[in-house]
C-alpha cells in the first residue's frame, strides 16, 4: 500500500497539494529532494528539511550506510537490457544498464535513434530473451520516432507488433520547458505501466537551439543540469534505465585528432553514467565506442543496421 504525501509528519491537505502540482507526487519523490528546490515552493527551508527528513525515514529505514561487500553483491542482482546485438552486448559486458543513465552519441545518420527504437522493443522481452519484461516511455524532441520501425523491429524479435506498440508510451516534447514537464509527468506513469526504460531522443536539441551563444550558456548548462539530475532520480527511484542520445559538434580549437566533441559539455559528461560514441564505418557498417565509463576500458565494437533493426 503507498504512503500518500498526506501521511507524512507536517504535511496537509493544501501542502500536499502544491507539493503535487510542483511534481512531487510521492513519499520517495520528496526524500531524494532537494531542501532548496523544495523551500522554493514551501516558503522556508527549516520547513522543507523538516519533510524531507520525515520522507527518508520512511523510505530508507535508515540503511544509507552499507559495506562495499554488500554493494557487490546488490550489483550482482543488476539487471541489463540487451541491445539484441551480440557484439554491442560483448562491449558493454550485458547491455543497458538499469539503474543507470547512458548516453549515445553520435553524428547525424549514425544509428542512434534506431537503438532506441530497438531496446523500446526489447526491454518488453521476457529476462532470458534479453529483457525485463516490461515497457518504455519515450520522450521524442526531434520528431524521428517511428512506429512502422517498431513494427518491424518487434516481428524480427517474435512480439506481436500491436501489443509492442501498445507498451510504448510516447510523447513529443517541442521544447525544454516541456520536456521537462513531461519528465516530471513520467512518475505518474512509471510505477501503474511497469515502465523499465525512458529514452530522450534528444536530450540536448531544444536546450541548444533555445540558448544559443556564450551569453546564454551559463542558464543553458543550468538548466540541463537540472534535466539530468531528474532523469538521475527516476532512473534510482523506480529501478529503470534511461538512454538519451545526444549530438557532435566541431570543436573549433581541435587541429590535430577528432576535432568532433559531444555536444553539452562537461555537465553532459558528468552527468552520464555509460558514454557510447555511435559512428559510420565502411559499407554501412557502424561501430560503438565506449568513452566513459566506470568499469569498462575504452574499446569498440561493430554493428549493422538493417530492416530488422540493429544488428550484428
Ligand atoms: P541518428 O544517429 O541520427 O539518430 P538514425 O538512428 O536515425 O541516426 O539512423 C539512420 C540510419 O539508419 C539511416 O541512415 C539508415 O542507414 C538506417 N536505417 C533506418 N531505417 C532503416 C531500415 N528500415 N533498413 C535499413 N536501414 C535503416
Ligand atoms: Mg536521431
Amino acid at each position: 500500500e503507498e504512503i500518500r504525501l498526506e501521511d507524512l509528519e507536517g504535511v496537509g491537505r493544501i501542502t500536499a497539494q502544491k507539493l503535487r502540482a510542483a511534481g512531487y507526487y510521492s513519499v520517495k519523490d520528496l526524500a531524494f529532494a532537494s531542501a532548496h528546490e523544495l523551500a522554493l515552493i514551501l516558503g522556508s527551508e527549516e520547513r522543507a528539511m523538516a519533510i524531507i527528513r520525515a520522507a527518508q525515514k520512511l523510505v530508507s529505514r535508515g540503511e544509507e550506510f552499507i559495506t562495499a561487500k554488500e554493494l557487490f553483491e546488490k550489483r550482482k542482482n543488476i539487471e541489463y537490457i540487451s541491445t539484441g546485438v551480440k557484439s554491442l552486448d560483448d562491449l558493454l559486458e550485458g547491455g543497458i544498464e538499469v539503474g543507470s543513465l547512458t548516453e549515445l552519441i553520435g553524428e547525424f545518420g549514425a544509428g542512434k535513434t534506431q537503438l532506441c527504437h530497438q531496446l523500446s522493443v526489447i526491454v518488453q522481452l521476457p529476462k532470458e530473451k534479453g529483457g525485463l519484461g516490461a515497457r518504455a516511455l519515450y520522450i521524442d524532441t526531434e520528431g524521428t520516432f517511428r512506429p512502422e520501425r517498431i513494427i518491424q523491429i518487434a516481428r524480427a524479435r517474435g512480439l506481436e507488433p500491436e501489443k509492442a506498440l501498445e507498451n510504448i508510451i510516447y510523447a513529443r516534447a517541442y521544447n525544454s520547458d516541456h520536456q521537462m514537464l513531461l519528465v516530471d509527468e513520467a512518475k505518474k506513469y512509471i510505477e501503474k505501466n511497469n515502465i523499465r526504460l525512458i529514452v530522450v531522443d534528444s536530450l540536448i536539441n531544444h536546450f541548444r537551439s533555445e540558448y544559443p551563444g556564450r551569453e546564454n550558456l551559463a542558464s543553458r548548462q543550468q538548466k540541463l543540469n537540472r534535466h539530468i539530475s531528474q532523469l538521475h532520480k527516476l532512473a534510482s527511484l523506480y529501478n529503470l534505465a534511461v538512454v538519451v542520445t545526444n549530438q557532435v559538434m566541431a570543436a573549433p580549437d581541435v587541429f590535430f585528432g577528432n576535432p568532433l566533441r559531444p555536444a553539452g559539455g562537461n555537465i553532459m559528461a558528468h552527468g552520464f553514467t555509460y558514454r557510447i560514441w555511435l559512428r559510420k564505418a565502411k559499407e554501412g557498417k557502424r561501430i560503438a565506442r565506449i568513452i566513459d565509463s566506470p568499469k569498462h576500458a575504452e574499446k569498440e565494437a561493430a554493428f549493422a543496421i538493417s530492416e530488422d533493426g540493429v544488428t550484428d
